[in-house]
């Protein structure tokens, strides 16, 4: 399995997947055709485009890239009127094969109401849209805080080894958020070190791991002792902590 990494817009990141045993070549979310075009040029054939979710950023080549190289586009069945040009529906904890690869829909709404993540069980591999991020996660505008909280949970179980693969490159302002939150978190100061240092030469943060994303990641720690009470909130539920810094986040 290669996955390559596509820069789109100004901070998206669509991705291609390619099986070599056969051939099948997929893409995630892609955002912008040319961008993606370039890329899949390599492989010569694009079968499946796999979408997150139905926003403008992960959707918009979908249709120019299906009239090109006539692929299946996936999408979740509740979306089957938000995401263009799509051919199959998807349920949650649906098993599908592309090509050789299998992966198993995970339903993790929040921030759509239709959002799911691709978890390719056997590759260890999750791509998670604008549900997790490198150190953050996506902004709740169609579900509630605790369905996004509930989402961010199932991403949290997954095995620890997972690579998580998001839609952005937020990983900085999400970095400083989290040291604003949780400054004496010596795996965070060590993950800046390598943030910081990638993003000097111009690589993505992604991906991460889910392992270290519980290390890191303050929406993923929201049953810490020291969060809660940085956030004057000691005796208040994980969700609760989970929807305070939903919102400081909004306008930090
Ligand atoms: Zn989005
Ligand atoms: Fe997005």
């Amino acid at each position: 399995m290669i996955i390559e990494i596509i820069p789109c817009l100004s901070d998206n990141y669509s991705y291609l997947i390619n099986e070599t045993e056969t051939g099948t070549t997929s893409i995630v979310d892609p955002s912008e055709f040319n961008a993606c075009d370039r890329i899949i040029n390599k492989y010569k054939k694009l079968d499946f485009i796999l979408n997150t979710h139905h926003h403008a950023d992960h959707i918009g080549a979908n249709l120019d890239l299906k009239k090109k190289y006539n692929s299946k586009i996936l999408g979740f069945n509740s979306d089957k009127n938000r995401i263009p040009g799509i051919d199959i529906l998807l349920e949650e904890n649906q098993k599908y094969k592309i090509g050789n690869l299998e992966f198993k829909v995970i339903f993790i709404p929040g921030h759509t109401k239709g959002h799911i993540a691709f978890f390719f069980e056997k590759e260890k591999i999750a791509f998670t849209g604008d549900t997790l991020f490198s150190l953050g996660c996506g902004r709740v505008f169609e579900g509630t805080h605790e369905e996004m909280f509930n989402s961010l949970n199932k991403i949290k179980n997954l095995p620890p080894d997972t690579k998580v693969y998001c839609g952005h490159e937020y990983t900085k302002s999400n970095l400083n958020f989290c040291l604003e939150y949780d400054s004496n978190n010596t795996h965070l100061k060590n993950k800046k070190i390598d943030i910081d240092k990638k993003l000097s030469t111009n690589q993505p943060t992604v991906p991460s791991t889910v392992a270290d994303e519980i290390k890191t990641n303050i929406f993923l720690r929201c049953n810490d002792p020291e969060i809660k009470h940085r956030l004057g909130l000691k005796d208040s539920s994980d969700v609760e902590v989970f929807s305070k810094l939903r919102d400081l986040k909004d306008s930090f």
